[in-house]
């Protein structure tokens, strides 16, 4: 028999076009393996919300594999040192994986590559991060040029089948099992939402994918409305690489109809892994000035009430507690909600960045990151600062009122005019005075523009 080869799963946990398996599967027999590394250098671990969902995704996975004949090993460590240990106890002699773009699992490549034959496959973006340029060769900044220079290149490529057969190894090596890993929250267990809304893995991805291609025509005018199931609800399976975005393209693309605005978003996906890949600490560190000096306000109490959905403003407390309960939010509410964590609050971006990243279920370093610069106007391509989103406005343009009964109930009674602001003498008891009257927040906030750009 022949050495067996080493597939090692990150955010690629599907079987279906998945070219590393595919590869692997055509070369000899397999050892699919996923390692949980909170140890390479600048790795960033993952939030609560992630690992909850991990924890089913893998499981899933593990199960397909068992149908297959194959087995998913579990280990923990660093991921090169994992790899070079498995490599010994197995005889392999090859590691098949695909690109990732975290800083990290770049650092990670590199220092497995040293001691090993790695051979990183494409297959997690329309085109691999990277290959999209300007005309001298240079890599994009900015969104729309990028996108239309993707978008040129599209089609993706065909999706491929999962593979036929994986061929076991002679002798499997040993594995952890995901009990011990303690990925699920346990005292308190608050994943209920998260049950309620979610079925991590592939077969869970196939089936919101195919719900979607049905409704796929009307995103266009319903991805605004968070009160509407109108999106695709895909992020935390793409993010797991549950299926994979050619998949999604080819599904959405032959389904017909207007479905541009979509694709324009799947675009924004790759787009993100081209931020990270010319700035590998975005999620840190300020693209633009004068944001380096901003007089950002330290104030727990405010940011406390913005994680708890308490700020006093509907909309953003609608939208902090779905992203409690279910671990995902509209993406009209997270840029509603991130803007006034910035401008009405005057609290630094890196401060929602991180609590996002603990509490989505779809928490991704690039997407996570690009999006946070890009609402407070420090990114490479970002909105104005001195755009300042009017949430309450907001909320009614986007008839919001079923949305916030579903997620601030005590305010379930007001009526439609009522329920984006609700009038003094109409504000249940229970239910927060607003932080700071929006006219205040705008004041402030421009005038801390102003005291940035004079000391710059
Ligand atoms: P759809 O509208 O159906 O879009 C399809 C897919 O395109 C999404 O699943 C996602 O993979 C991609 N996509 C859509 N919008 C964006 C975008 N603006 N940027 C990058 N990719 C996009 N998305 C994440 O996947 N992870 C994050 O950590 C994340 N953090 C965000 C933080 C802020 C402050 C904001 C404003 C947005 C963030 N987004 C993030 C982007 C966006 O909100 C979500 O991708 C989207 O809401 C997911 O829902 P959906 O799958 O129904 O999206």
């Amino acid at each position: 028999m022949s050495s067996p080869v080493i597939v090692w799963l990150r955010r690629d946990l599907r079987l279906s076009d998945q070219p590393a398996i595919a590869e692997a599967a055509r070369k000899g027999p397999v050892i699919p393996v996923y390692i949980l590394d909170d140890e390479t250098p600048r790795h960033r671990a993952m939030g609560a919300a992630s690992r909850w969902w991990l924890h089913h995704s893998l499981d899933k996975l593990g199960a397909a594999l068992n149908d297959k004949g194959s087995r998913l090993i579990l280990r923990r460590g660093r991921a090169d040192e994992v790899l070079a240990q498995l490599a010994e106890e197995t005889g392999a002699q090859e590691v098949h994986a695909l690109h990732h773009y975290e800083p990290w699992w770049r650092n990670a490549e590199k220092a497995v590559g040293k001691t090993l034959t790695l051979c990183l496959h494409h297959g997690n973006y329309l085109a691999p991060p990277g290959s999209v340029t300007t005309g001298s060769g240079g890599l994009y900044k900015i969104y729309t040029p990028f996108w239309r220079a993707l978008r040129e290149r599209m089609p993706p490529h065909e999706p491929e089948r999962r593979p036929q057969k994986i061929a076991a190894p002679a002798r499997w090596p040993a594995s952890d099992t995901l009990s011990e890993w303690g990925l699920l929250p346990k005292k308190p267990d608050w994943a209920d939402g998260l049950r309620d809304m979610w079925e991590p893995g592939e077969e869970g991805a196939r089936k919101r994918l195919r719900a979607f291609v049905e409704e796929a025509s009307a995103y266009e005018g319903q991805r605004n409305l968070p009160g509407v199931e109108g999106t695709s609800m895909l992020s935390p399976h793409l993010h797991f690489g549950e299926v994979s975005p050619a998949q999604v393209w080819q599904a959405v693309a032959d389904a017909g109809g207007s479905v541009a605005t979509f694709l324009g978003e799947l675009g924004w996906r790759d787009y993100a892994q081209n931020v990270i890949l010319q700035y590998p600490d975005y999620a840190g560190r300020y693209a633009r000035d004068p944001f380096g000096d901003f007089p950002w306000r330290r104030s727990r109490r405010d940011l406390e009430a913005w994680k708890q959905g308490r700020t006093g403003y509907p909309i953003v407390d609608a939208g902090m507690r779905q992203l409690w309960h279910t671990g995902w939010m509209h993406n009209r509410v997270r840029m509603i909600a991130a803007s006034f964590l910035i401008k009405h609050l005057l609290i630094d971006w890196r401060e929602g960045e991180q609590w996002f990243w603990d509490t989505l279920v779809d928490a991704d370093y690039g997407n996570n990151a690009v999006n946070w610069q890009w609402t407070a106007g420090s990114g490479v391509d970002a909105n104005m600062f001195v755009r300042i989103m009017a949430p309450l406005t907001q909320s009614e343009k986007f008839d919001a009122a079923a949305y916030i009964r579903e997620w601030v109930p005590e305010l379930a009674d007001l009526s439609d005019a009522d329920i984006h602001d609700p009038p003094p003498g109409k504000r249940p008891k229970g239910y927060p005075e607003k932080l700071i009257e929006h006219r205040d927040a705008r004041e402030r906030a421009l005038s801390a523009w102003q005291q940035a750009k004079a000391e710059q």
